[in-house]
């Protein structure tokens, strides 16, 4: 278990400048979710990782280079877990972190963040990572809350107990970090043999033949410590014992120990060797405890205070109308406070448009300009506003550390549709409270454990109402239903919730049948957000979404202009309306300002040329490819316009909004005076309230966007689903959106 010098082996780019070769060393920074790995490694390495008060936060690993008195140290941000066991992706990466296929990736030593005011817990997985036989510097951190709580620590003591040295540390001031990697570089150079702890007269016997099977065999052995592989198979992990079966004679006599000592104890004790192992563990970590290390002085503290918040806030009948009253409170706030910077930032594109209409002359780079590109900017961008506000608000409640309970609370109605608590944030994400993204809501479902509940999460959560799809609904309810905006995104976004809720019971009934898991997420303490992480959170959700809209929706709002423009009309079907526009226009011109004459010339001119646009946008690809489809769409009543702008919506659903604009711009009479495309739809005989819920409807649970696909693959692991993603939820928003047009239609 000697790991002296590791040569990283790539060093970071720039690294040239210094002459002198310095020495380069991995640590890794591993804790209990929420005990504040991440605001640890911002202040170590100086970045801006996303911190949250929510389990389950971080599940990639990061790494960011820090140097300390001449020695490089690659620092590696490992996943929250509180278990080194094989059940969740986090425990995994984790261990793979710690036991690297490749020795030279192997970390010289851990620091392992523990919430001091929970360290019985914290130390579980300390122990677990000391007997994989890593040096481990213990962070005693939130020292000061435990300050606050009267919770007493000698670190002196309590490594002395423990074999290893402990440092008090504070993340958020950055106070003791230093000292805990200076300990952990010095120690991981002279230390690494494996704890060893005692698992009781009818595990040890065990234990130590095993070991003796896996040394005699050399099996996996240059990877784990024998008695650490042995641990494993008594707990039956997946992932050792598939490991194991390359050499099946070793795997059969491991597995026959096991099987032998498990019955032995349902036979004696009722009950298992995974029970015994965590008791024996939980026992030692008491007895470390129990030496004096810790003492806890008052019991009026913010723990305290939190419990007491919490019997108000997750009583079981006051707690769930809070949670009603704060999502609706949302609601009421974004879309008050957001329709005033919305409206300017509609104006300023308004204005954009006109005065760019205005200098330039007539013409294809003109209708790109205008209707592609401005057009299509300004229905994004209008809508930033609003997702500031909401991103801020949400940021401050996960912050405050009320999503958790929002999570806890929710657990039993998520079970009773065959899903778990912790769905709950990456619905949450997606848009369960309007205004998130399937995009990184699917990448959160890595915090579940049970493969099929995260099978189940992501493939309904697209049905929440995310960001991109709001623009339509701001749209559509604006228009037909203006009494109570508010209210109407509110029965939208619980629409999705429903679909999705309904639709994960039924997946979990008969295509991802399975057990439930039960819920293990810890409730943080209640915490003050700080300015810097709200700020921190908003903008990072901000900005994903300009990225989003400033790449990809301008290429897609160009594609679908330019197959909205292209091919170009017929010269010999064009030319007899432009002559007659032509003739019109003189006569026109030719009339003075209120001459009487005027206002029938003006309405024949108008109707000719919307006539005229009208033919050459069925002319195009785009035209040609939503009459196709119109027929389908019928029974929806949606017409071809629409349908183009939903064909634009798989690549984006941004682009919806930016579409239908496009589309009745491109149609209109007269730009110069260009009607808000809200007007347009108003005055539009197509279109009526029926049409309006079936479009809502419609978007709201069909075919993911491209990117979701992609990330879905990714989760879900199999191009199957993807296109059970896709296929599915179109047919399913057709059934939903026919219906609700037949209904609205009839009342
Ligand atoms: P992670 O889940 O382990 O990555 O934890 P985070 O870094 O996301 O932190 C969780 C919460 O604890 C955040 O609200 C932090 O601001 C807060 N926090 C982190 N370290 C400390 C600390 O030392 N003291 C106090 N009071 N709060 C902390
Ligand atoms: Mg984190």
């Amino acid at each position: 278990m000697s790991q002296a010098q590791v040569q990283c082996p790539h060093r970071r780019e720039g690294g040239e400048a210094k002459h002198i070769a310095l020495k380069e060393v991995r640590i890794a920074l591993a804790g209990n979710p929420n005990c504040g790995k991440t605001t640890a490694f911002n202040e170590y390495t100086g970045t801006h990782q996303h911190v949250g008060n929510y389990p389950g936060v971080t599940v990639d690993k990061k790494e960011g280079f820090i140097s300390l008195d001449g020695t490089e140290v690659l620092m590696v941000d490992l996943p929250g877990t509180y278990s080194l066991t094989a059940y969740s992706q986090e425990e995994i990466v984790t261990r793979a972190v710690l036991a690297p296929e490749k020795v030279e990736e192997k970390p010289l030593a851990v620091i392992d963040l523990v919430d001091t005011s929970a360290l019985e817990r914290n130390l579980f997985l300390t122990v677990q990572i000391m007997e994989m036989g890593l040096p481990v510097v213990l962070a005693c951190n939130m020292m000061d809350e435990a300050r606050k709580a009267g919770i007493h620590v000698d670190t002196e003591l309590l490594g002395k107990q423990l074999g290893i040295p402990v440092v008090g540390t504070v993340a958020r001031s950055g106070e003791g970090l230093k000292e805990a990697l200076r300990q952990a570089v010095a120690f991981g150079r002279r230390s690494g043999t494996p704890l060893d702890i005692s698992y009781g007269q009818d595990l040890d016997p065990v234990l130590v033949r095993m070991e003796h099977v896996l040394l005699e065999n050399k099996v996996l052995t240059d990877r784990y410590p024998a008695r650490w592989i042995a641990l494993k198979v008594l707990e039956n992990d997946s992932e050792i014992l598939k490991q194991l079966e390359k050499t099946p004679n070793v795997a059969a006599r491991l597995r026959s120990e096991r099987e032998t000592v498990a019955e032995h104890l349902r036979n004696t004790l009722q009950t298992s060797p995974e029970a015994v192992i965590a008791d024996y563990r939980y026992g030692f970590i008491r007895s470390v405890l129990r030496s004096g290390a810790i003492r806890q002085e008052s019991a009026r503290d913010r723990l305290a205070l939190s419990d007491k918040l919490d019997k108000v806030l997750t009583n079981t009948l006051l707690g769930p109308i809070i949670m009603l009253a704060v999502l609706y409170a949302m609601f009421q706030l974004t879309f008050v406070i957001g329709a005033y910077p919305q409206g300017w930032v509609e104006d300023g594109f308004g204005w954009l448009g006109d005065t760019v209409s205005g200098l330039m002359p007539d013409g294809f780079l003109k209708s790109l300009i205008v209707s592609g590109v401005i057009d299509g900017l300004g229905g994004v961008m209008s809508f930033v506003p609003l997702i500031i506000i909401m991103f801020t608000l949400v940021a401050i409640l996960e912050d405050f550390g009320y999503m958790a309970r929002m999570a806890y609370m929710l657990d039993r109605v998520f079970r009773a549709f065959g899903l778990h608590g912790a769905s709950v944030m990456p619905f949450i994400i997606a848009g369960g409270i309007a205004g998130g993204c399937a995009i990184p809501g699917v990448m959160a479902t890595r915090t579940l454990r049970s493969p099929k509940e995260k099978l189940a999460t992501l493939l309904t959560l697209p049905y929440m109402a995310c960001g991109a799809k709001l623009p339509v609904f701001l749209l559509l309810v604006g228009v037909f239903f203006p009494e109570n905006p508010a209210r109407s995104m509110f029965l939208l976004t619980l629409a999705g919730w429903a679909a999705a809720l309904i639709m994960a019971r039924i997946m979990r009934s008969t295509i991802i049948r399975g057990e439930s898991t039960p819920f293990v997420m810890e409730l943080p303490p209640y915490r003050i957000p700080t300015l810097r992480s709200v700020i921190t959170h908003c903008w990072e959700r901000t900005w994903m979404y300009l990225k989003k809209a400033g790449t990809v929706l301008v290429a897609v709002s160009i594609l679908i202009w330019a197959s909205m423009t292209f091919p170009t009309l017929d010269p010999e079907q064009a030319a007899p309306m432009e002559t007659r526009i032509a003739a019109l226009q003189e006569k026109v011109d030719a009339l003075a300002e209120d001459d009487a004459a005027r206002a029938p010339l003006e309405e024949e001119l108008a109707s000719v040329q919307a006539a005229l646009s009208e033919a050459e946008l069925q002319n195009s690809v785009a035209g040609r490819l939503g009459m196709a489809i119109e027929p389908l769409t019928r029974p929806l009543g949606f017409d071809w316009r629409t349908d183009v702008a939903l064909l634009g919506g798989i690549a984006a659903k941004e682009a919806i909004v930016s579409t239908l604009g496009t589309a009745y711009s491109l149609g209109e009479q007269d730009p110069e005076e260009a009607t808000s495309l809200a007007e347009r739809l108003a005055q539009d005989p197509n279109w009526n309230k029926g049409t309006a819920v079936a479009l809502m409807l419609f978007v709201l649970l069909y075919s993911p966007c491209f990117v979701a696909l992609v990330v879905i693959r990714q989760e879900a692991g199999s191009w199957g689903w993807v296109a059970f993603s896709m296929l599915f939820n179109t047919a399913f928003a057709y059934v939903v959106a026919a219906v609700a047009y037949r209904i609205v239609m009839a009342l």
